[in-house]
């Protein structure tokens, strides 16, 4: 009785306050003409509700998949990855029944026409059409969206659907993002009020720190196609190269202001690209508008969203071969159910699935529509008559220690040959990615060779050329992202065929995980060089062990320890002494390091193994600020960076709760980049900041809040950030001042540097560089840079010469004049602390990570230093 009571009584509620999402539900009716399979039940029966009432939890979007997958087969449901909260991501191929029983070989014609731009296909066969939802977890209505679409396409009784999935294979990705769209719906529903509240500032529309867009990690997974930095990407790519679809649209929302964004959008365009490119946007940007004209929903095209940077869901497609698309609904965050716009509409849930549900169908039509040309167009963007320019192969130096396995590995997982070459052999015409001049340089047996006479060679010339052709500097992300300078690499290109005999990479490389001269009596090492090195030391702390550093260096045998090279002594691991050697193999293996036996310590030259440069190094307590102030992305880098790169935990701090905390339980205090940090760090804070530095603690600061520890922003330290002399004779007027309106914004773009690749000196003979090359390529993005002082140590700065210091990218001139010369990474000694200021971005995406051991030194090695 008191349970029916209940149900009357929300019952009563819920039509109050869905009246308005009701009158939403009438005007967006999917498909009113449309008759459905009776046996298959709708989202709408399925969940309870009507799509657009309520955000649909990742389990129940999922259930209604395999539900489908249960009861029809036109549809296949299966997972391609697991996220860090163990959440499932999976994928859908739709098509007729017939083409289901034939599957396999469907799959294996389409990638026939990928990768032998000779084959044909009929107009009989399926074109491949891939559609992927809610990347971003917090653009919530394409999950809903993404399950009206495969309905219609599933249970539509009618001739056109049944025509389009006999001429094609759908691939529906319902939720790229399962941990961030949870996120977002859990927050959501724990913010909204019984009442609908359509007013944006209330709390059921404003998210908390740090949203739901992005992944565990805090990482936005819409840049990280190219990257594979994450297992949901990982796992998507490998589906995605064994379909290798034509056509790929990516769904997403923005402001809620905004109109519906449809294809084509606007400049800087990847100009490797095929010319048609362009014109088959506009085919299907102008079919979705066709919808969009009838049901009177508003959308605008051209004037936004480039698709310059690779990693996008919507540039990545078209780099393989495909046309690849972004969709772009008003709504967001904010959104919620309904939300009232600045011109008084009120913008529903309801329509926002309704509009990307309408632009889906649209794509699917166009394709089916237009599948020969669509043919035409991949094979020809795989084929050797669309490649652009006259590289003939990228050369990567065979080098276990840096980051040249990761480039290999990342080549392979898309499906890219990689070749070694079997003999040594003399190159004519490599071209350096360092300055770009070109001579006849020697490579070794073994070195690696990625030749661009494949079908890849869009994503390959995309990906490796060190300087990709510009014509606008205004983008919407970084402007070079050349793999061999993010991965601070030795490599060349060539215009000249290769001469010599090679072998392809069949499987993927991993670092030697070897114990060297095992059972040592004396002590072992690691080559602080080797890429996982830092990773080892933390194992080494977590298994209780007395590690050293060494501040000079050694060589034994030939073999040369750099600088920062760990010794793990017998004589001071006593209480180590039965499990020793065991311990060093796991720990080799667990961390794919290598690891040096010795039986002395006398070594050939350099420090020997007891000297007491080798430094003791304990294991830091480590406080990594988080929350508002700092940036959730560099947050999620560096704890990214640490918590899986390194597997050494670190504590994650609220900026909240910094003002009350207990400095002295910290040895490092880890500062990602930062906004107004005078407001959250107290005068107070401030001064016992400046106090704990002075007593050994060891305060890093990356990207603007390395800035704000200058003199005239914290006051922290007496380091100032460069200005040029202002010389300008303020009684002249400055030109820049009667920029018409109209440019003011290319104007500011110019002014900005975008992400770009700085040429940078290293002096790896100071702790905070130790295992570094002596160069690398910083990631520029903001015009700041510290005056190289005798008061502290600078150990990175900009190469002198400000018509030599761009490696790639766009900087004005202006800006290379500002930064030539300065330094971006140094170290202040305090008291008997230290201030190290890292003033680029030091792994930024976990791909352009040159400078990361930069960090890593900051927090295990400096503070023994
Ligand atoms: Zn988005």
């Amino acid at each position: 009785m008191k349970k029916l009571f209940l149900l009357l009584l929300i019952t009563l509620f819920t039509v109050n306050v869905h009246a308005q999402i009701q009158e939403a539900i009438d005007r967006f009716e999917f498909d009113p003409d449309i008759t459905y399979d009776s046996d298959i039940p709708s989202p709408a029966e399925f969940l309870g509700y009507e799509l657009g009432e309520e955000y649909t939890f990742h389990h129940k979007v999922m259930a209604y998949f395999e539900k489908l997958a249960e009861v029809s087969d036109k549809i296949t449901f299966q997972q391609y990855a697991e996220t860090y909260e163990g959440r499932s991501a999976n994928y859908a191929v739709i098509t007729s029944g017939q083409n289901h029983v034939n599957l396999e070989s469907i799959r294996q014609k389409n990638l026939k026409i990928a990768n032998d731009p000779g084959s044909v296909r009929v107009g009989a066969d399926p074109i491949v059409v891939w559609m992927s939802y809610n990347v971003h977890g917090n653009e919530p209505s394409s999950s809903e969206a993404a399950m009206q679409t495969a309905y219609r396409l599933v249970a539509g009784t009618d001739n056109e659907t049944k025509e389009w999935l006999s001429r094609s294979v759908v691939i529906i990705d319902p939720m790229l993002n399962p941990d961030g769209r949870d996120w977002y719906v859990y927050w959501y529903k724990s913010s909204r009020a019984n009442v609908l509240n359509t007013n944006a500032e209330d709390l059921e529309h404003d998210e908390i720190w740090p949203g739901g867009r992005t992944n565990h990690y805090w990482f936005d997974l819409n840049r990280d196609w190219v990257w594979l930095i994450h297992p949901e990407s990982q796992g998507r790519i490998n589906v995605y190269q064994q379909w290798m679809p034509q056509v790929h649209i990516d769904f997403h929302e923005q402001g809620f202001n905004n109109n519906y964004f449809t294809m084509p959008g606007t400049t800087p365009r990847n100009h490797e690209l095929p010319e048609d490119y362009e014109k088959w946007a506009d085919v299907f940007g102008r079919g979705a508008i066709e919808e969009f004209d009838k049901a009177q929903v508003n959308f605008e095209t051209r004037e936004r969203f480039d698709f310059f940077y690779p990693g996008y869901g919507s540039s990545y497609p078209s780099i393989m071969g495909g046309i690849g698309m972004l969709a772009e609904q008003g709504g967001h965050s904010r959104g919620g159910r309904a939300v009232e716009t600045n011109d008084g509409y009120v913008l529903t849930l309801r329509q926002r699935v309704f509009d990307h549900y309408k632009n889906g169908i649209s794509i699917v039509k166009a394709s089916v529509e237009n599948r020969e040309r669509l043919w035409d167009y991949f094979k020809g963007a795989r084929s050797q008559r669309t490649q652009k320019g006259n590289t003939k192969a990228y050369i990567l130096p065979n080098n276990e220690n840096d980051y040249t396995y990761d480039l290999v590995n990342l080549m392979l997982n898309h499906n890219v040959k990689v070749e070694r070459a079997s003999d040594d052999f003399n190159q004519r015409n490599a071209y350096s990615y360092w300055d770009g001049s070109s001579s006849s340089r020697a490579f070794k047996e073994g070195d690696f060779i990625i030749k661009t006479n494949q079908p890849a060679h869009l994503f390959i010339n995309t990906i490796m050329r060190r300087q990709l052709e510009i014509k606008d500097s205004v983008m919407y992300d970084m402007s070079t992202w050349s793999a061999p300078l993010a991965y601070n690499l030795d490599a060349a290109w060539t215009t000249s065929d290769v001469g010599v005999n090679t072998e392809p990479v069949s499987e993927m490389l991993s670092h030697s995980d070897e114990v060297k001269n095992g059972k040592a009596t004396y002590a072992y090492t690691v080559n602080w060089k080797q890429r996982n090195a830092p990773k080892a030391l933390a194992h080494l702390w977590k298994h209780g062990y007395k590690v050293r550093a060494a501040s000079k260096g050694f060589t034994k045998d030939g073999h040369e320890f750099s600088r920062g090279s760990l010794v793990i002594l017998m004589g001071r691991n006593q209480h180590k002494a039965e499990s020793i050697h065991s311990d060093m193999k796991m720990i080799a293996e667990a961390t794919n390091v290598e690891i040096t036996g010795f039986n002395t310590g006398r070594m050939d030259e350099g420090s020997d193994l007891g000297s007491p440069s080798n430094r003791p190094i304990e294991q830091p307590k480590v406080a990594l600020m988080m929350d508002s102030g700092f940036s959730s992305y560099t947050a999620g880098q560096l704890w990214f960076l640490f918590d899986q790169w390194t597997e050494f935990g670190i504590s994650r701090i609220r900026s909240d709760s910094f003002n009350g905390l207990d400095l002295n339980e910290y040895d490092v205090i880890l500062m990602p980049g930062g906004f107004g940090l005078n407001g959250v760090f107290s005068e107070n804070t401030r001064e016992r900041i400046k106090a704990w530095v002075r007593n050994g603690g060891t305060l890093i600061g990356t990207e603007s809040s390395a800035s704000w520890l200058t003199k005239d922003q914290s006051g922290i330290t007496p380091a100032e950030l460069y200005e040029p002399e202002d010389d300008k004779d303020d009684s002249k007027i400055d030109p820049a001042a009667y920029t018409k309106y109209e440019d003011q914004e290319d104007s500011s773009g110019l002014r900005r540097i975008p992400g770009s690749a700085f040429k940078a000196m290293i002096d790896n003979s100071h702790p905070l560089a130790f295992g570094m090359p002596d160069k690398m390529y910083s990631l520029k993005f903001s015009t700041n840079a510290l005056k190289p002082n005798t008061a502290f140590s600078t150990v990175g700065y900009y190469m002198k010469d400000a018509d030599e210091v761009l490696a790639s990218g766009y900087v004005s001139q202006e800006n290379k004049e500002k930064a030539a010369g300065m330094a971006f990474a140094a170290v202040h000694g305090m008291g008997s602390g230290n201030v190290v200021f890292l003033l680029d971005n030091t792994q930024y995406r976990m791909f352009w990570v040159g400078g990361a051991r930069m960090v890593q030194n900051a927090v295990m090695l400096m503070p023994g230093f």
